[in-house]
């Protein structure tokens, strides 16, 4: 398979000493991928690199074309969805609005995405006239994550989408991604909670201090990898 996302020896920082240092990985398309690491291992720091939001020294590129110079926008119109550690979204707006406003395309394609999201998350069509800050804390992360869906990314980047929401929740929020790779969509899923993210990716690449440590799949990952990653 070729790759969909090729990140080849990328660095990147905040001034002081860089948070990754010389990461590759690949993500197929159709692929879901697990980013692992404890807290401050640079997941996060990994998909903003993607997506143009910290500045990044090392390759990236997608679906074969380089990704650097071009802005987060560009980015994303060329098919790479995002969904941030914390559910992003606009309280004060309707459900609706929220996933109108993230669409990119022209009004018609944006009614059908409107209504593929519905399709998925049926919760969110219930509440489609609702002010998001009604919404629970897991229908706010469905929402977020349908906001991502909107331009129909052929990669979604998401970063700790069960942070904060209890084991009932994260476990619909799981699910729906579980849907949404088997349609096709390759997933970078970025977790501190391996259990979890093992539950829906094939694969795994663990980051400790801003570098790779093991990349594999699932079942050769040695308990002992996934330990030092966390705690190691
Ligand atoms: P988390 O689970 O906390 O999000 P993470 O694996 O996603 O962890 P990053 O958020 O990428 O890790 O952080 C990697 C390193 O970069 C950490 O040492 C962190 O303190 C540092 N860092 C992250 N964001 C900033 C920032 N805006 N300014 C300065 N340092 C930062």
């Amino acid at each position: 398979m070729s790759a969909l996302l090729s990140i080849t020896g990328v660095s990147a920082g905040y001034g002081g000493a860089d948070a990754l240092d010389g990461v590759s990985l690949t993500v197929a398309a159709g692929e879901t991928v697990a980013l692992l690491g404890a807290n401050g291992a640079g997941k996060s720091t990994l998909l903003k690199a993607v997506l143009g939001l910290v500045p990044a020294r090392g390759e990236l590129r997608f679906d074969g074309a380089d990704l650097g110079g071009l802005a987060t926008e560009a980015r994303v119109r060329r098919g790479i969805g995002y969904v941030p550690e914390g559910r992003r979204v606009f309280p004060g707006m309707s459900v609706r609005d929220n996933l109108e406003v993230a669409g990119l395309a022209a009004a018609r394609d944006r009614a059908e995405d409107v209504e593929r999201v519905f399709a998925l998350f049926p919760d969110l069509a219930r509440k489609s006239r609702d002010s998001a800050w009604r919404l629970s804390g897991g229908q706010q992360q469905m929402l977020s994550l349908g906001r991502a869906l909107m331009g129909r990314p052929r990669l979604l980047l998401l970063d700790e989408p069960s942070l904060g929401l209890s084991p009932k929740l994260a476990d619909e929020v799981f699910a729906a991604i579980r849907h949404i790779a088997a349609a096709g969509t390759a997933v970078l899923l970025a977790e501190q909670s391996a259990a979890r993210a093992l539950s829906a990716a094939p694969r795994a690449v663990l980051l400790r201090l801003g570098r790779v440590v093991a990349d594999g799949p699932v079942a050769a990952l040695s308990e002992e990898a996934v330990r030092d990653a966390f705690f190691g």
